[in-house]
């Protein structure tokens, strides 16, 4: 008999019928005799929709206040799916995060999980319950309800994993694993049989959106055995491991992730003196505005181009301070980029193997792509191209790291 904890995700409690669907499933696997806890999100579109009415009264919603609506979303599913159980037969109570508890900090909209307490779960599954609980959502020391971040849900399920000690925490998604990238972009995508947690984390931060970031976080840190499978269709899915196999046999490559949140600041014609990329970058993090990419040209003529990259939400705040920072050090332009993606290749078989970032390069360049800005860590190598390139980038390297599905097996 093992403790399973299994997460169902937006689009699989999409509707009645699919809720019923996963109390079905949940059934089979209680009745083999294993003790399960479902974590729900909202149904698909609740979310953005409960945002949307926020942003209807103001452009920045108070924080607490929109943490107390976007919660509602969850509240719904973990109800609908417990009478779904009971009515088949299978003893079910549903658990906001408040009530579970789950202490987050005060970063509303993106809080952290500082602590869980499990007892009234195990109560109820020594009582032979199945305990449905809210993901997204957990309250913090003043009894204020935060959320976790979208996508935030498989954080509550890993947390819980962890906090129980469960068996295998399962990922129930729209998709059957793990691709070596969004099959939704790249019809001949492969689903993986295992990936690194390694791998796992630098694909989730680099934009793949199938887990959240700190879901995989929490799973290495108190290795919660991770696996990502599809809500309705049989298979092994995708299992996130902590043992790098014998790497030889490793491809060098093992996905591809992209994302189009970004845009691009350069401040041009910068005095090229020592302490200048703080006095550009540091009124930026003074704002708490994150930077990722940074580029800094050869000084010509004792001046330099600055360039760098934020988050799209905080490219207007980002612009204006820029704008101020010029002026101060008499730096001669500022301009400004929305129109950029990044693409970056992720696998742990770059360590032992030179020629990679090339092998990109002239995947990229054989199709006319210009590259803006490049960075690279261990194990991956990140490119800023022009928006539009972006699905023509990601299927060119799709095919040049021999990731693509051989032909006939595309789904
Ligand atoms: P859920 O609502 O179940 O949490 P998400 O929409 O958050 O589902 O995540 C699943 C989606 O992630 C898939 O529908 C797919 O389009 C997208 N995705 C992005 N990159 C990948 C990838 N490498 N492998 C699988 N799915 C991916
Ligand atoms: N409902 C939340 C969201 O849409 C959390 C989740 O689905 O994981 O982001
Ligand atoms: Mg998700």
């Amino acid at each position: 008999m093992a403790l399973i904890v299994q997460k169902f995700g937006g689009t699989s409690v999409g509707s009645v019928e699919r809720i019923e669907q996963v109390a079905a499933k949940v059934k089979k696997f209680r009745d083999n005799g294993d003790d399960i806890v479902v974590v729900v999100s909202a149904m698909s579109g609740e979310t953005n929709r409960l945002i949307d009415l926020a942003r209807q009264i103001s452009d920045q919603p108070v924080p607490r206040e929109l943490d107390v609506m976007v919660s509602t979303g969850e509240q719904v599913t973990i109800a609908l799916l417990a009478m779904a159980l009971i009515k088949v037969d299978v003893p079910a109570v549903s658990y906001t995060g408040n009530q579970v508890r789950i202490h987050t900090d005060s970063a509303h909209g993106k809080a952290r999980i500082l602590q869980i307490d499990a007892q009234n779960i195990r109560r109820d599954l020594e009582a032979g319950r199945v305990v449905v609980v809210a993901g997204f959502q957990g309250v913090d020391d003043q009894g204020n309800i935060t959320t976790l971040g979208r996508g935030g849900s498989d954080t509550t399920g890993v947390a819980l994993a962890a906090a129980l000690k469960a068996d295998e925490c399962q990922i129930y998604t729209d998709v059957d694993g793990v691709y070596t990238t969004d099959p939704r972009v790249v019809a001949k995508a492969q689903r993986l049989d295992r990936i690194t947690f390694e791998e796992m984390l630098e694909m989730a931060s680099l934009g793949s959106k199938v887990l959240q970031i700190r879901a995989v976080e929490f799973a290495g840190k108190y290795s919660v055995p991770l696996r990502v499978l599809h809500s309705f269709q049989e298979g092994p899915g995708t299992l996130i491991t902590l043992d790098e196999e014998d790497s030889m046999e490793q491809p060098i490559i093992s996905g591809i992730a992209f994302n189009r949140d970004e845009a691009k600041l350069t401040i041009r014609g910068v005095p090229d003196t020592p302490g200048v990329a703080f006095k550009i970058l540091g009124p930026i993090s003074s704002a708490n505005v994150e930077v990722d990419m940074i580029v800094q040209n050869v000084a010509h003529d004792n001046t330099t181009d600055f360039t760098f990259t934020v988050h799209r939400n905080d490219y207007q705040n980002g612009l204006q301070i820029l704008e101020s920072t010029a002026r101060e050090i008499g730096a001669r332009e500022v301009i400004g980029d929305t129109d950029i993606a990044k693409v970056s290749i992720v696998g742990v078989g770059m360590r032992s193997h030179a020629g990679v970032a090339s092998r990109m390069f002239e995947a990229l360049a054989k199709e006319n792509i210009n590259i803006q800005m490049i960075s690279t860590s261990e194990i991956k190598v990140s490119v800023v191209i022009e928006e539009k390139y972006l699905e023509l980038a990601v299927r060119a390297l799709h095919t040049a790291f021999e990731l693509d599905a051989p032909a006939g097996t595309a789904e």
